[in-house]
């Protein structure tokens, strides 16, 4: 007997071993020396030759699990990938076991304390003005089997109102032993009546339990979460599973809240923010088949489900469901791999659908349910465009702009500023020679930042002092030019010193907490300014906000990338999105010097199934993806020229494998738009293709070739399927 492990290396194979007893089975963790180092992998096949002769040899060292750790699911899922993603194949499966088992031999899952109502509990004992602590008891009510603390704070109730009711002896801790967890799955909320395009939606997805596709495009605000809803709740009374995979999850405490309220059922999340020790024991609860929603970000994509029932992709357009480095998976392409190799319905929901899914639902692969209109009083937003050509620019704010928000912020509401820019400015030029400071690592400019004051490179994290001099001239006048987040929240809470200007981006909200403050205040109903980045436009519900502005977006509508504009527009109505969602009625400025730009007219006139048609036809006469398919081999090196170089003779030797008889169309070598980043060269060549099979084919040749040179070492490479990036 042969074991084929699965090691945390960068070469394209498993490497054999022999057993030291019959435990070995596909999936378990096993010990093994490689080279000098001790690494744990993962049994992937058991064969009964090897390439290598047998006495050659090496036996592995110790087995870890006396039973698979990932199931077979999962592993071909793992294989399957590795091969689409052209990576390889040891460290494609490793990403099938949670990083603490990597890393631990036998990481006991510690048991998490869970809480219920005391046998006599009495709801007197809770002050009448502890309206947090009275809401708790009620939570907790209908259920004795218990809940953990970390259920409790996604549906609202911090530790600290919690620790309250146990100090009172209303609320008793104990440890379930386990394997006894029985959780009772109910509804803990009535449902609310749906209309009659959420009524057909959830009918239509739930009209088989088999495998199918329902692609819900519903306008911002139309009511999806209660279409998912209801949508869940007959597989999680059957006692299944659902998977959910959200963008960021730090963004979307709403959206965890809203399933936590509505089910008695365990609940678990996993993301980046977590430690391993957190993750890991959500990843049990998961593959135990104890935990019966998932919700996590992309690599969720990959946690064991004991029961499943339905995999949810929510905002399934967003980019960051693609993982940009190293293994470059799409969670939601391998969602739908993943719900066909279960034979599960998986549902895919945006207000702003890839254009990829809905050429999908064009081919009937998927079935498009849409809803048009906004769920319960609320209208849709009414547009404005601010020219912004011949006028005064404070700021980034156009005088109308200014005049609009006073008269919003007067009448008691909430506005919301969207800027993609943080920081003060995107410049500090030299007023003596015009030039800006230059990141020394990147053909870029550095950030000017505040608070704390600082250059910072946003492409390679370097920062510096702010000079006091100009390296090219010495002159000492230097200005900020453009603005960002923080200039316009410095700005506006000049303007308007009676209300909170609160920023949002990645500075000012780093942790969870951060951004759950934030969110409480605005959930206040206070009049407030909210200035931010897109952090801001993911899925939030702020019933308040009835005025959006949306400052420079131009870029995006002038690129050469022939994403840009699905992105910019996918950008533009979600952020628009956040106006006017409750009974108040919602406005959205533009601030464009492209007020006639054809895009802007379709998208606010005929909104974005309109313009997404349309785009569709112009990728198609252009043959672009999604009606072709694409790959791009990325090279950087220390040495300019090195990486092209490499890439060229790559081409060559594609050429004369025959690429273009295959229909591969082969594009570049051409050097990045940012030639330098982070003290590296960098090129790419881009291959187009009509086939999938002949790209992947092509692809493989490539590598091989790759592994073989000698001068592979010279450039870092790597092999993006599917990219979502045009360079
Ligand atoms: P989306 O996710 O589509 O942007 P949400 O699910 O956040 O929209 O719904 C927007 C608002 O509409 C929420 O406050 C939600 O409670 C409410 N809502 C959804 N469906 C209904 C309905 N059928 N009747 C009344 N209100 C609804
Ligand atoms: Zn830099």
């Amino acid at each position: 007997m042969i074991l084929r492990i699965a090691l945390p290396v960068p070469l394209d194979r498993l490497f054999d071993y022999l057993p030291i007893d019959d435990r070995a089975c596909v999936g378990a963790r096993v010990q093994v020396r490689f080279g000098q180092r001790q690494l744990i992998g993962l049994i992937a096949e058991i064969a009964h030759e090897s390439d290598y002769p047998t006495n050659k040899l090496k036996p592995i060292e110790a087995t870890l699990d006396p039973q698979p750790l990932v199931d077979e699911e999962l592993m071909q899922l793992g294989a399957w990938a590795a091969n689409y993603y052209q990576y390889p194949v040891g460290d494609a499966l490793l990403h099938l076991v949670p990083n603490l088992a990597r890393k631990e031999e036998r990481p006991e899952p510690t048991p998490t304390p869970l809480y219920r109502l005391a046998p006599d509990a009495d709801i007197e004992a809770i002050s009448k003005r502890a309206v947090k602590q009275r809401a708790l008891f009620h939570y907790l009510q209908n259920d004795n089997s218990g809940v953990d603390s970390s259920q409790l704070r996604e549906a609202g109730y911090e530790k600290r109102i919690l620790d309250a009711l146990v100090e009172l002896q209303v609320v008793e801790r104990f440890i379930a032993a386990p394997g006894t967890a029985n959780p009772v799955i109910e509804l803990a909320q009535p449902h609310l009546a749906l209309n009659d395009e959420q009524q057909l939606a959830v009918e239509q997805i739930n009209l088989s339990n088999n495998y199918h596709c329902s692609l819900l495009a519903g306008v911002t605000g139309s009511g999806k979460t209660e279409v998912y809803l209801q949508a869940i709740e007959p597989h999680l009374l059957a006692g299944k599973q659902i998977l959910i995979l959200v963008p960021e999850i730090g963004l979307t405490p709403q959206l965890v809240a809203r399933f936590s309220s509505r089910f008695r059922a365990p609940l678990v999340t996993l993301h980046s923010g977590m430690s391993d020790r957190a993750r890991y024991e959500a990843w049990e609860r998961a593959r135990s088949g104890e935990a019966r929603i998932i919700i996590g970000t992309r690599s969720s994509i990959f946690v064991p489900l004991k029961h499943p029932g339905l995999i949810l992709i929510d905002e399934e357009h967003d980019t960051s469901l693609k993982q940009q480095e190293g293994f470059r998976y799409h969670a939601r392409d391998l969602a739908l791999v993943r719900g066909q190799n279960l034979n599960i319905p998986v549902v895919l929901g945006s207000a702003t659908p890839a254009l990829e899914s809905l050429l999908n639902a064009q081919l009937q692969r998927y079935q498009l349910l849409q809803l048009t209109k906004r769920a319960g009083e609320a209208h849709p937003p009414r547009f404005e465009l601010i020219d912004t050509r011949n006028q005064t620019i404070e700021a980034g704010l156009t005088d109308e702009a200014l005049r609009q928000m006073g008269s919003h912020l007067s009448a008691g509401n909430q506005v919301l500023v969207f800027i993609n820019r943080r920081g003060f400015s995107p410049s500090l030029v030299c007023q003596g020679c015009g030039e800006a400071v230059h990141c020394t690592r990147c053909d870029a400019h550095m950030t000017l930042h505040r608070r704390p004051p600082r250059l910072h490179c946003h492409h390679c994290d370097r920062q510096t002092p702010i000079p006091l001099q100009c390296n090219q001239c010495d002159g000492t006048e230097l200005r900020p030019n453009g603005s960002g987040t923080e200039r316009i929240e410095e700005r506006l809470q000049q303007l308007f010193n009676q209300v909170p200007v609160k920023r949002v981006d990645r500075d000012s909200t780093h942790s969870r907490q951060a951004f759950d403050q934030l969110m409480t205040e605005v959930g206040s109903g206070e009049p407030q300014i909210l200035v931010g980045t897109q952090m801001l436009a993911k899925g939030h519900h702020f019933p308040d906000v009835t005025l959006v502005v949306i400052l420079n977006l131009d870029a995006g509508l002038l690129s050469a990338d022939f994403r840009a504009m699905e992105r910019t527009s996918q950008l533009m109505l979600q952020v628009a999105g956040r106006a006017g969602r409750a009974s108040k009625p919602g406005k959205v400025l533009i601030q464009t010097q492209h007020p006639q730009h054809p895009v802007l007219a379709t998208l606010l006139e005929q909104g974005y199934l309109a313009y997404a048609q349309q785009e569709l036809r112009s990728r198609e006469s252009l043959s672009l993806p999604p009606y072709t398919y694409q790959a791009i081999v990325r090279a950087e090196a220390q040495r300019q020229g090195w990486a092209e170089a490499y890439l060229m003779r790559l081409r060559q030797l594609l050429d004369q494998a025959g690429a273009e008889q295959a229909g591969l169309l082969l594009a570049g070598p051409f050097p990045a738009n940012m030639e330098k980043r982070a003290g590296m060269f960098r090129a790419y060549l881009v291959i187009t293709a009509t086939r999938r099979s002949a790209l992947q084919h092509l692809l493989r040749q490539a590598r091989k070739w790759i592994e073989q040179d000698p001068d592979a070492p010279r450039v870092r490479l790597s092999i993006d399927v599917d990219p979502i990036d045009a360079q």
